[in-house]
């Protein structure tokens, strides 16, 4: 029998939603949904032409054993996870849709990490938005989401083992968040093995995050294809973050001067590295409600500042606090002649 395609999958998803109402609401509350996600992987094609493809709730597992139920309902196959502390806005809804379009089945996880949050950090005010994330997973169709509380995910308290992120987890962000990046891998390398996934979709909005990763699932020989997005930004620039919402209107406006840094930067590519960062800084000095934490051109396997005699693919970072909110954003780049601004980089 010729395996069922993604849309297939879904349309099937759509009938049980349609008809006995195994899986979709019931889905929703519990993982006795699962059920609902196995018939999809064992129901034949046939029905799909009569049955328009309405979205269906995914299934929503909250423990361990919610989770290995529901898992194993979608089989041994192809199955994409996309990782996310929730407050899911259109670039979490890239991530999934990008997913679904390669892959038989999605897993989304909502999971706000304490492990990667300082102390001074912002855990307790993050935004929780968890019916308006579970609408965005099913309009993108998405079958199962793992929304686990901490104690679920470290059920002894907090792991003695840990992940390093080695050297490169102390530039850049891992500098002003210390072992931040070590906290982010543990639970990385941990929801890979819950979802048993073989592929994993990232967002190049967090380059420095994409990159450990890389190099854990090559260096720890993890089985997941790692997959980046591009950033999502807002029609001004502005890169999409569920910390966005932190903003004021006034802090919005500043918080612009950080995209206009990376395109400024970008404009000057083709002059050389020097050119880069004197083009991206001039835009920051202009905003001094914006607080530049780094403003960095590197090379994106390494973090390293590039020389000037550099040509090729670089990284343009900058991190900055404006009002109570740390931002982030970068641009992938080309320097040298016919350079500017990538959509990724060649080894994406
Ligand atoms: P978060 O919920 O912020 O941890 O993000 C979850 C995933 O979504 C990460 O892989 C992020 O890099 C990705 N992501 C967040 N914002 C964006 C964006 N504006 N564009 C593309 N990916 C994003």
């Amino acid at each position: 029998m010729t395996e069922p395609t993604v849309t297939d999958t879904h349309a099937v998803r759509a009938v049980d939603a349609a008809g006995d109402g195994a899986s979709g609401a019931s889905g929703a509350s519990g993982a006795s949904g699962a059920s609902g996600a196995s018939g999809a992987s064992g129901a034949s094609g046939t029905v799909r032409s009569e049955v328009p493809s309405a979205p269906v709730v995914p299934v929503v597992a909250r423990t361990r054993d919610e989770l290995v139920e529901a898992r194993s309902a979608l089989g041994d196959g192809d199955v994409a996870v996309v990782m996310t502390m929730g407050a899911l806005h259109e670039g979490h809804a890239t991530l999934i849709q990008q997913a679904r379009r390669a892959h038989r089945h999605v897993v989304v996880t909502i999971f706000l990490n304490p492990l990667q949050f300082g102390p001074k950090e912002d855990l307790s005010r993050y935004p929780r938005t968890f019916d308006a994330d579970l609408d965005i997973c099913t309009a993108a169709g998405v079958d199962l989401v793992f929304a686990p509380t901490p104690d679920v995910v470290y059920p002894d308290g907090d792991p003695g083992v840990r992940v390093s992120a080695g050297p490169l987890g102390d530039v850049l962000e891992g500098q002003s968040r210390p072992g931040h990046f070590d906290g982010m891998l543990t639970v990385v390398g941990k929801l890979m093995h819950l979802t048993r996934c073989s592929a994993a979709y990232f967002g190049q909005k967090d380059a420095q995050q994409l990159l450990l990763i890389r190099r854990m699932c090559r260096d720890l020989d993890f089985p997941v294809r790692v997959v980046s997005v591009p950033t999502v930004r807002e029609p001004d620039g502005l890169a999409m973050s569920s910390r966005n919402t932190y903003l004021t209107p006034s802090d919005r406006e500043t918080a612009l001067c950080l995209s206009a840094a990376l395109r400024a930067g970008a404009e000057a590519a083709p002059e050389g590295p020097s050119a880069v960062r004197r083009a991206a800084r001039a835009v920051l000095v202009r905003e001094p409600l914006a607080l530049v934490d780094y403003l960095v051109l590197v090379h994106p396997d390494t973090l390293e500042d590039v020389p000037e005699w550099y040509r090729g693919e670089a990284l343009l970072a900058v991190a900055g606090r404006v009002g109570t909110t740390r931002l982030i954003d970068n641009l992938p780049l080309l320097v040298g002649p016919g350079g500017g601004a990538l959509e990724t980089f060649s080894q994406d």
